[in-house]
């Protein structure tokens, strides 16, 4: 019964009428189309645009040197060299993100202990210079300071879904 109602369905062409409608309904409906870059539509809390590293309130780096998200990142962009410092804690001597390699994925987002290294809401940027595609520590850190009552609200916002 089924493949006959089926065949009656495919032979009055019912489905392609129903398509149809559907286009001529939304013909004549207000267009949703977004005239970027002057309207921008809302952006999630998690939104994973370009990175960031935090610092407490302080002023001291939070990130301690774990090397997790180096060895998370599935695209092998992120390199961290490290040493002690006098005090006996550990600290990188350099953070490499080459964001030509990274995915922007968030898996280094997730694996930091310490909630350092975070993905920003910052989507437009560009390179001008061979090179500049490599972000380095004093550049994450430079817009973790920049961003970081924005990136502290959106983890507040995002905390319950964590
Ligand atoms: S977002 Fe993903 S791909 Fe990019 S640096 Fe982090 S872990 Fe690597
Ligand atoms: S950013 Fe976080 S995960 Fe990466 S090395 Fe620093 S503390 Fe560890």
């Amino acid at each position: 019964m089924n493949r006959m109602v089926s065949y009656v369905k495919s032979l009055m062409l019912i489905e392609l009428f129903q398509g149809l409608w559907l286009t001529t309904r939304y013909f004549f409906r207000p267009k949703y189309t977004v005239h970027y870059p002057e309207e921008k539509i809302p952006q999630s809390p998690r939104f994973r645009g370009l990175h960031a590293l935090r610092r407490y309130p302080n002023g001291e780096e939070r990130c301690i040197a774990c090397k997790l998200c180096e060895a998370v990142c599935p695209a092998l962009a992120i390199t961290i060299d490290s040493a002690p410092r006098e005090d006996g804690t550990r600290r990188t001597t350099a953070y490499e993100i080459d964001l030509f390699k990274c995915i922007f994925c968030g898996f280094c987002e997730e694996s930091c202990p310490v909630d350092s290294i975070v993905l920003t809401h910052i989507h437009e940027y560009h390179f001008e210079e061979r090179g500049e595609n490599v972000v380095t520590k004093p550049q994450l850190l430079a817009i973790g300071d920049r961003l970081e009552p924005e990136i502290a609200e959106r983890r507040r916002l995002d905390a319950p879904y964590r």
